[in-house]
């Protein structure tokens, strides 16, 4: 504006001056004397004069003027020139935006920037709106309105640019607004960068701090003075310090104490040497906790190779550790009982053994096997037979002395190994001891469950040198136990090796005894005491072995029960006894029954009520002519399903009797609930009778009992007359024994039969 005022003011001068001149340049002449007629000729110079003057006033204005200019254009070309020069060092264009017309001039780097090479390709505003990538459309149009409102200073965004080649790209855009007198924008010049690579970093950063704050292995950072920088959330949860309990501290806060100066030496030299560690260190958290940690160090360094700090990570491995601990456990112990397995006993075995031979000592071991175990597994289910496993080996273990090892090989075997004993008669009192634990019952499911042991011993040094010796002869010393009876234990012998070879041998040709049709069934009549006559037969097993011979059933059964045989011989029997009977009810032979013993181990297994149905069924034998027969000690054992089963034999219209009684205990409360109709009293009364008073008075209390329990009485192994005839006075109808027959083959009992004429009914 000041330039237009110069430019009126010039004009206003020298058109009053000039106006002054021809105004007032005839009078000033006339007043210096110039005449008329020469002022009139002058006319013409003065015109020319005025000319010259005014002509070479605008030529030397015009010069200086256009002068001024040039010097001002080369300076605005410098500036601009520098302007250019800076922003190209600094990678960053120039835009500038006309609003009104809507123009905007952008420099060469801010076209490049964009990848632009055409020079008008962004002349419009239109263009920019065009490349602004949608998500940020709405922020850098409300900074822009804000700025041009006037609200902002500046105006300022980044936001995404379409670039032509490479797709959109980071952008910062900052400039000012160019307003009127009223301050109304009217023009807005800035400047262009491209932030992409800035962006791109500040996103490695972002992910890099939510690694650092997300990670569950704690990080430290510390300077190369060791003085700690930063730490993660995890370092605090692992520690137990906050981070501003750390901060400028040295890491050696955490050390447990546990490592010496050695390991942290060598840590170093590792730093050092491989610029990085790695191993475990103990260390101790804020509470006192001492931890294990697996920690990698890795040293930093900066551009010129100077270490500017340690970068520490590390997790808390005591989880780990307690886990290998727990497989250790599991590699040592049995998982249901957590006693010692078999190759921790063996560890302990062999040790023992070494330690035993250094001092001049012995060692003892006591295989332990659960009588009838698979039974109650049987019966009951797997789950209560874990239970049971589980009472039986604590109690075991209360009653061991804690330098000794009770293991559990597997199954119902466990094994106690018993240290530093000098004679085999120390091991008496500690298998009575193990005897003794199971006394009472055990509780299991609501059930009372009866459980006995069997034991077998073997000694270091005297019956074998290394550990696999002394388990197999406790092994071999524990059938023996199996065969006096269950319940008690038995020192091995050399001679029962023999008796283990024979037992095996047999255990696997009975396999083919039973397939291979060797068994027999023989008969032993049952008599009527006051009659004399056969009422009935009882059905025992024989073995017709290729070479040994006959063999009774004390020579065979044993095997058969532990080898789980028991059940197959038993239906065999039973089949045949059917067969049989049938036949001599056809001859005509006026038989009352026919017994057949029935083993614990068939009883447990639940199809003994479909295979007695099918026995009969199949030899048409009506269910009146059979009498089972079940030891005093198996009746007493069974559980509650197993009286079931007995309830629905005996609904099937069959007797049942309890063998050998006496033999057992009997509790009365159970001999009541029973559904047996007849009591065998067992020969071991009945061979002494009529000299031995106690075998009397017991014979007699079994008749009063059997009778006022309403049942029949059976006198087993009966070879007096006197024994028949005592028995008979006390009250007993029925007899059994040499007296009368042997047990026979079928043939030999049909010519007793015969030769009794009343036994035949036609
Ligand atoms: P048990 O059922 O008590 O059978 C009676 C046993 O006493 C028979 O022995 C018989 O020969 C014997 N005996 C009978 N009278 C006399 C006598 O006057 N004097 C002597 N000294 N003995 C006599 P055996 O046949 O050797 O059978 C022994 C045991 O084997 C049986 O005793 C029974 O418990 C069992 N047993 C036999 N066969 C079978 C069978 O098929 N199944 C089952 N589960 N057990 C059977
Ligand atoms: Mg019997
Ligand atoms: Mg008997």
């Amino acid at each position: 504006m000041s330039s237009n005022r110069s430019a009126w003011q010039i004009t206003l001068i020298y058109l009053v001056v000039s106006a002054l001149w021809i105004l007032l340049s005839d009078s000033a002449l006339t007043w210096l004397g110039f005449s008329i007629e020469l002022l009139q000729r002058l006319q013409t110079v003065k015109g020319l004069v005025f000319i010259s003057v005014t002509a070479g006033l605008i030529f030397y204005l015009t010069r200086s003027h256009l002068r001024r200019r040039r010097q001002q254009e080369r300076e605005l070309r410098i500036s601009e020139q520098r302007f250019e020069l800076a922003l190209a060092g600094s990678e960053d264009g120039v835009w500038d935006w006309h609003l009104n017309s809507g123009q905007v001039h952008v420099s060469e780097q801010c076209r490049r920037m964009l990848g632009f090479a055409d020079k008008g390709a962004l002349e419009l505003a239109g263009k920019w709106a065009e490349l602004l990538h949608p998500d940020d459309s709405a922020t850098a149009r409300q900074a822009l309105r804000e700025h041009l409102a006037g609200t902002s200073s500046r105006f300022h965004s980044v936001h995404r640019l379409r670039h032509r080649q490479e797709g959109f790209r980071w952008y910062e855009a900052s400039g000012r607004a160019l307003r009127d007198p009223t301050g109304k924008p009217w023009r807005i010049l800035g400047i262009l960068r491209d932030v992409t690579a800035q962006k791109e970093s500040e996103e490695r950063l972002r992910q890099a701090a939510v690694v650092f704050d997300s990670t569950t292995e704690g990080v430290v950072i510390t300077d190369a003075h060791n003085r700690i920088l930063n730490v993660n959330q995890a370092f605090c949860q692992i520690t137990g310090y906050s981070a501003d309990e750390v901060i400028g501290v040295k890491p050696s806060l955490l050390k447990s104490g546990w490592h010496d100066d050695d390991f942290y030496q060598q840590m170093w030299q590792s730093l050092q040497q491989d610029k990085s560690w790695q191993g475990e260190v103990w260390n101790r958290r804020k509470n006192g906790e001492i931890y294990p940690q697996w920690q990698t160090i890795n040293t930093v360094h900066d551009a010129d190779g100077k270490l500017s700090h340690y970068v520490a990570v590390f997790a808390d491995i005591s989880k780990i550790k307690r886990s290998e601990q727990k497989i250790d456990f599991l590699a040592h112990n049995d998982p249901l009982t957590r006693l010692p397995n078999r190759l921790l006993l063996n560890e302990r075995l062999e040790n023992a053994i070494q330690r035993a031979k250094r001092q001049n000592e012995k060692v003892g071991l006591i295989f332990i096997d659960l009588d009838r175990f698979k039974a109650v597994n049987d019966s009951l289910g797997h789950s209560a037979g874990d239970d049971l496993l589980r009472a039986a080996a604590q109690r075991m273990l209360a009653r061991s002395r804690e330098q000794d090892t009770l293991a559990r090989l597997g199954g119902d075997e466990f094994v106690l190994l018993v240290d530093d004993i000098q004679s085999a008669d120390d091991l008496i009192p500690v298998a009575k001891r193990l005897l003794a634990c199971f006394d009472k019952p055990f509780d299991i499911d609501h059930q009372s469950l009866h459980l006995t042991v069997s034991l077998g011993i073997s000694l270091y040094p005297d019956d074998g040198n290394d550990a696999r010796a002394l388990l197999t002869h406790a092994d071999t010393a524990l059938t023996l136990a199996k065969d006096s009876g269950r319940n008690t234990y038995a020192f091995y012998t050399q001679a029962l090796t023999l008796h283990a070879r024979e037992r095996i041998a047999l255990e696997s040709s009975l396999h083919q005894a039973i397939s291979g049709r060797q068994l027999r069934v023989y008969y032993q009549p049952q008599v009527d005491l006051s009659s004399g006559q056969i009422i009935g037969l009882e059905a025992l097993v024989r073995w017709q072995h290729p070479e040994l011979g006959l063999l009774t059933p004390d020579r065979f059964l044993p095997v058969a029960v532990n080898a789980g045989l028991m059940a197959g011989i038993d239906e065999f029997v039973l089949n045949q006894a059917c067969l049989q009977m049938q036949r001599w009810l056809d001859a005509g032979f006026a038989l009352q029954h026919m017994a057949v013993n029935m083993s614990g181990s068939w009883l447990e297994r639940g199809q003994v009520v479909e295979s007695v149905k099918l026995a009969l069924a199949r030899n048409g034998l009506h269910a009146r002519f059979l009498e089972l027969e079940l030891t005093e000690t198996e009746a007493m054992r069974h559980s509650e399903t197993n009286l079931q089963r007995l309830d629905d034999l005996r609904q099937l219209g069959i007797s049942l009797a309890i063998d050998d009684f006496g033999t057992g205990y009997s509790s009365l409360m159970r001999l009541k609930r029973l559904p047996v109709n007849r009591l065998k009293i067992d020969r071991g009364f009945v061979s002494e009778l009529p000299q031995d008073q106690n075998d009397t008075a017991i014979a007699r209390a079994i008749i009063a009992l059997g009778l006022s329990l309403n049942m029949a009485l059976t006198a087993e192994g009966v070879e007096t007359r006197e024994q028949a005839e005592l028995l008979a006075d006390m009250g007993c109808q029925n007899a059994q024994g040499y007296l009368y027959s042997r047990p026979l083959p079928a043939t030999e009992i049909e010519e007793l039969l015969q030769q009794q004429p009343s036994c035949v009914t036609r």
